[in-house]
């Protein structure tokens, strides 16, 4: 089936209030299998919103309303959808009932206006409103649906949840499955060059590449009757986007790189550490908020200047010296330092220049990362990586840093070996 959501709100048409519900509705319909083809939004107009709606019947077999239920004279979906669909409004007694109880419940005065919350399209089915006054409600005509819901953001989110779920999954015989696979080191316009011969052709599954910060995500979605099926589609496709990009996958669980790496280092019982110059503790703090991060992150040194670096971790300043402070060789003395000090099994570092200007003639975007470990016969072992990002954006080579670290790490890890 497909569907159209209609927010309902001037509040929204002004950018006071963010349309949160537009995105929920849209994630929970896909996942019954609906295919939605709007987002509308409309102030609180009867007129406008009268039209919204036979625009939106003239493709859609749904339309999901929110906002405009509720008991003052600006709160019109009601009236509106009774006269689209050529029906009247009449008494819910149930709905009456419970109305005078919520507000006893909650020692509230009950006043004249509240009695419209009680109104409905008399044909049609009414939906409870476990958190709130205002019901909401389904009506049908000639095949279409309008499903009209409460604005308050909580009180949509129960009511969707508890009855409308129930409601439209009796009524969609296809049931949707996906994957997002978050890959790492492959830009958009390579990956879906490479996924072409995959992504055309192909109506279900669908492949879906999207750009994030510093790497990009694959949507894999397949529709069919039952949700075994639409698994199986989506798995057989993930065996040839294997065959392809495997190694830049890192995970096919719409996971956090972070995430995947304290899980790997908790498997192998390994603990990390890290100095940071460019990006201040951000390394630290991406690990660190990540649950759990506390059986594999032991120690976090923000070596930010020179002086740092020497007196608090213990690089030898002819190193730096020798090398200047924005190299391969700091970088990987510093991850040395790190791995002595903290007495952990491997540490990372990071030193460069994060922008906005050059620094003499080091350009901004140039950052080398570190990393040290110790071998299986306990020899200490280095790596480093340069990313010399030609940006002059501060606060992407900082994060970017932080994800070139972690690739590193994890990369890596199988080479680490337990002090
Ligand atoms: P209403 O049901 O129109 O009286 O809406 C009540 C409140 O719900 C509004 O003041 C907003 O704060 C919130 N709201 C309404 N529509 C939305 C929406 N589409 N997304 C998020 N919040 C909303
Ligand atoms: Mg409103």
């Amino acid at each position: 089936m497909k569907a159209a959501i209609l927010c309902v709100g001037t509040e929204l048409l002004f950018g006071q209030t963010v349309n949160t519900n537009a995105t929920y509705i849209s994630r929970q319909l896909q996942l019954l299998g609906f295919d939605v083809l709007y987002h509308h939004v409309v102030g609180d107009n009867p007129s406008r919103l009268e039209r919204l709606i036979e625009i939106c019947f003239e493709d859609c077999d749904l339309v999901i309303t929110t906002g405009g239920l509720g008991p003052t004279e600006d709160d019109l979906t009601k009236e509106v959808i009774a006269k689209a669909l050529g029906d009247e409004l009449v008494y819910d007694e149930a709905s009456l009932a419970s109305m005078k109880k919520y507000f006893v419940e909650t020692h509230r005065k009950m006043t004249e206006n509240n009695l419209k919350q009680a109104l409905f399209p008399s044909r049609g089915k009414v939906f409870k409103n476990a958190v709130g006054t205002a019901p909401g409600f389904v009506s049908e005509k000639d095949g279409k649906y309008i499903i009209a819901l409460p604005g308050p953001p909580r009180e949509m989110m129960t009511m969707f949840d508890n009855e409308v779920m129930p409601y439209l999954s009796e009524r969609e015989n296809a049931v949707l499955y996906y994957k997002i696979v978050r890959t790492y080191g492959i830009g958009e316009s390579i990956l879906e060059t490479v996924l072409m011969p995959l992504i055309h052709g192909q109506t279900d599954p669908t492949i879906a590449t999207y750009a994030k910060e510093g790497e990009c995500s694959i949507r894999v979605t397949s529709k069919r009757e039952t949700i075994d099926e639409s698994k199986s589609a989506v798995e057989e496709m993930m065996v040839k986007i294997r065959e392809i990009i495997g190694e830049h996958i890192y995970s096919e669980d719409d996971e956090e790189m972070a995430e995947v790496l304290v899980r790997e280092l908790r498997e192998r019982k390994l603990q990390l550490s890290s100095a940071e110059s460019c990006t201040g503790g951000l390394f630290a703090g991406k690990i660190t908020d990540v649950p759990g991060a506390s059986n594999v992150y032991r120690r976090g040194y923000v070596t930010y200047s020179i002086e740092s670096k020497v007196e608090d971790l213990g690089v030898d300043q002819a190193i730096i010296d020798k090398y200047s402070v924005v190299s391969s060789e700091v970088a990987k003395e510093m991850a040395i330092k790190a791995l002595e000090k903290s007495g952990s099994d491997l540490a990372v570092s990071v030193t460069g220049i994060a922008g906005p200007s050059d620094e003499g003639d080091v350009p901004a975007g140039r950052i080398f990362m570190g990393m040290s470990w110790r071998d299986i016969d306990g020899r200490v072992k280095t790596t480093f990586k340069l990313m010399d990002s030609g940006r002059h954006d501060r606060r992407k080579n900082r994060e970017y840093a932080v994800l070139a670290m972690i690739d590193m790490v994890r990369k890596n890890i199988q080479n680490c070996s337990k002090k």
